[in-house]
């Protein structure tokens, strides 16, 4: 690291203060999203075009579940290829924006409520670097990953993410990374192409998350197990809703939230995406 200490407790001074970035939940579904031009990927690369470009991006993936919260801080992450089965082009993907240490301090500093530590370990995992591929391209901003503590509770990521609010302030763009609805062991991969193909529970639970989502009610969606068999089959764990819950935590009261990609795929997955102020 070649930033003195001094240097990296003045990192958020250093950033100006620009209007409240958007905070946006990307549904990543598959990994092959990070390849193909479909309209998912079209609508990630639309929705950076109309934000402002960020001075970095901390990402809230699915795919860093920890005990304990984790923030990635090395100077240059390295591109993780963490899934199986998939074509070799796949695994030769490389996304080579750089890190933050400065932002991770910061991001360390501003959370008050638990420990945050630093990691020089991890990296971009794909729920990071498959969607953030498609925003920026030419990788040219930086990213840090905020790990997902598995021991805590959706109200205690709300709370959590809500120390996070003066990042907005200072340009930088959070993205949670994951899939409202997400049932990997009902998928059906004979109809993985299909237009909006859901089962019966999945229409009706994404009609519940959405009716919730656009009204402004967290308080449903914070309590996702008391929801109904719908909202249980769709969150057997909670490693791909809980990125939700983070951007959820962001909300201002004058932000308009809007969602995009808002599709079912092969019967138990949601793509559905939200973007926030
Ligand atoms: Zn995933």
């Amino acid at each position: 690291m070649d930033m003195n200490l001094h240097e990296l407790r003045n990192f958020a001074d250093q950033l100006p203060s620009t209007d409240p970035m958007p905070v946006l939940f990307l549904g990543h579904g598959s990994p092959m999203n990070a390849l193909e031009d479909n309209e998912f990927t079209r609508a990630f690369k639309e929705v950076a075009k109309n934000i402002q470009k960020p001075a970095a991006i901390l990402c809230v993936s699915a795919h860093w579940f920890t005990r304990g919260t984790f923030v990635t801080a090395m100077q240059m992450p390295r591109t993780i290829h963490d899934f199986g089965g998939f074509p070799r082009e796949l695994y030769e993907v490389q996304y080579p924006a750089p890190g933050s240490p400065g932002l991770a301090q910061t991001t360390k500093e501003l959370v008050k409520s638990t420990t945050v530590q630093l990691d020089e370990t991890w990296g971009l995992d794909h729920g990071a670097w498959s969607v953030i591929k498609h925003l920026y391209p030419d990788a040219s901003v930086p990213v840090i990953q905020f790990s997902i503590d598995y021991t805590r509770n959706a109200e205690w990521h709300f709370n959590l993410a809500k120390e996070l609010a003066l990042l907005r302030k200072k340009g930088i763009l959070i993205i949670g990374s994951g899939n409202i609805i997400h049932n990997l062991g009902m998928v059906d991969f004979q109809n993985f192409y299909r237009d909006n193909y859901g089962y019966d529970w999945a229409i009706e639970a994404r009609a519940l998350f959405n009716k919730h989502l656009l009204s402004g009610d967290t308080k449903p969606l914070l309590q996702y197990q008391s929801l109904g068999k719908p909202a249980l089959l769709s969150i057997p764990s909670p490693d791909h809703y809980l990125p939700l819950i983070y951007t959820l935590g962001l909300k201002e009261e004058k932000d308009a939230i809007s969602l995009f990609n808002d599709k079912l795929v092969a019967g138990s997955l949601s793509m559905t995406s939200v973007k926030i102020g």
